[in-house]
């Protein structure tokens, strides 16, 4: 099944600067899946690289990679502009590509194709003047090697290496064989098993390689933009090919003078942490789920009677697509809920937060937040309102769960969000009007 129609989407065409420390107030739109575009720039003068993830759905390491760089790093000095989901619709598909391959849709295009447009998009991107070079996010088979070694070593396989087109471009940054070669060996003092080193493979494009004529790289490189594929293997899970493309990609800021800080260290489990924890998304300003550890389905989110969502989250991979009346949320090319909505009618016009005591010191908490508590929690009252405590033992629907002391155990636990029963739902409701919810996360 091919999910394309009915796709709500929180990006639009614009430029959308990412901040890492909130949620970003992005709009969001019935239209098909596009790419985002996220501008990382410093004060300080310097290079500008532009940075591809997503050109084939089916290849989450890069993908990954160039969204934690969307969203985890700062840069210090020069510029990092990100595409992190070039290829979105084939990515929420797992398909190489859903229309065929992207990255064979450079040389020519018709323009009834359906990717004519984001490859239109993309090389305006590409060849904007700021733009020094660019860096092409991919996951290969097995392992390059220059010689054949066995089945998964050999000329014909990608994995693990730097893909130039050719030795130079007239540039500053054109020296690409070069500049490729001293990546590598940067790198690989970092790699200490064997095969998992690093190799380049110069594709000599130019002398007949027919297929690679076709790619993003040759197109940028035949514009005299500096390009590079960069190929972690599929042989790896998903975090360790994210840890090498980011190895590689802050090698090259460091060659071209990019300076950068970043949220969590370079390591397998920073990696992997940073792919898995922090992962919510949050509903017309009023509804957070924190999807990190989510139940399969989710039931009774109170969406608008009008159907108009706007999907806002940090994380530049999700969407939520609908499907047979429910609505399936992906983060990249993991399915990880089905939310089942109840249709209300929003109180657009009431109140916008609650106070609440979180183990006895009250706070005033917006819509659309999380608290974490530690023991208990009482709902100050909301006037004219009622505060209905999703999966409360004692819940009654038509009273107000306000000025109740409630514990962990005062739920009944196939109500919460998460798999571990530690994070409920507190909704506000006007008479027949939803106002808005807060979620609550146990901290044991
Ligand atoms: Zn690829």
């Amino acid at each position: 099944m091919l999910f394309k129609k009915h796709i709500i989407f929180f990006l639009t065409s614009a430029l959308i600067i990412l901040t890492s420390a909130c949620f970003c107030n992005l709009c969001s739109a019935n239209q098909d899946l596009r790419f985002s575009f996220h501008k990382l720039e410093s004060n300080k003068k310097g290079s500008t690289i532009l940075i591809v993830g997503g050109i084939q759905g089916d290849e989450p390491g890069g993908f990954n990679a160039a969204s934690i760089l969307a969203t985890r790093y700062k840069i210090t000095k020069g510029n990092l502009w990100i595409i992190p989901n070039l290829n979105f619709i084939s990515i929420i598909n797992r398909s190489r590509g859903v229309y065929g391959d992207l990255n064979r849709k450079f040389a020519d295009i018709s323009s009834d194709d359906p990717d004519y447009n984001t490859v239109a998009e993309i090389k305006k991107v590409i060849l904007n003047k700021k733009v020094d070079a660019v860096l092409n996010l991919h996951d290969g088979s097995g392992f390059y090697r220059k010689k054949h070694i066995d089945e998964m070593h050999n000329p014909s396989r990608w994995g693990q290496s730097i893909i130039v087109d050719q030795e130079k471009i007239d540039h500053p940054f054109g020296n690409l064989a070069e500049t490729a070669k001293e990546v590598v060996k940067n790198i690989n003092l970092k790699i200490k098993s064997n095969e998992e080193k690093y190799s380049i493979h110069n594709t000599k494009t130019c002398d007949g390689n027919k297929e690679m004529s076709k790619t993003l790289t040759y197109f940028a490189i035949c514009n005299s933009k500096p390009a590079f594929g960069l190929e972690v293997s599929k042989s790896f899970l998903t975090y360790k090919r994210v840890y090498y493309h980011l190895l590689v990609v802050e090698t090259f800021f460091k060659k071209m003078g990019i300076e950068f800080e970043r949220e969590f260290e370079l390591s397998f489990s920073g990696v992997k942490d940073a792919i898995n924890k922090d992962i919510q998304i949050c509903l017309n300003n009023k509804i957070l789920l924190d999807l990190e550890d989510a139940r399969k389905q989710l039931r009774y989110i109170p969406f608008r009677k009008d159907k108009k969502i706007e999907l806002n989250s940090r994380n530049p991979l999700f969407a939520l697509v609908e499907y047979q009346g429910k609505y399936r949320v992906f983060y990249g090319n993991r399915d990880i809920t089905y939310i089942y909505p109840e249709y209300f009618e929003y109180d657009e016009q009431g109140v916008d937060s609650i106070n609440i005591l979180i183990d006895g010191v009250e706070k005033k908490i917006n819509f659309g937040k999380m608290i974490k508590v530690k023991k208990h929690f009482v709902v100050k009252p909301v006037k004219n309102s009622r505060v209905n405590i999703i999966g409360f033992i004692g819940e009654n629907k038509k009273k107000d769960e306000a000025n109740i002391l409630i514990r962990k155990n005062d739920f009944i636990k196939k109500f919460s969000v998460d798999k571990s029963g530690l994070i409920y739902r507190i909704e506000v409701y006007k008479e027949k009007k939803f106002s808005g919810m807060v979620l609550v996360k146990f901290i044991i």
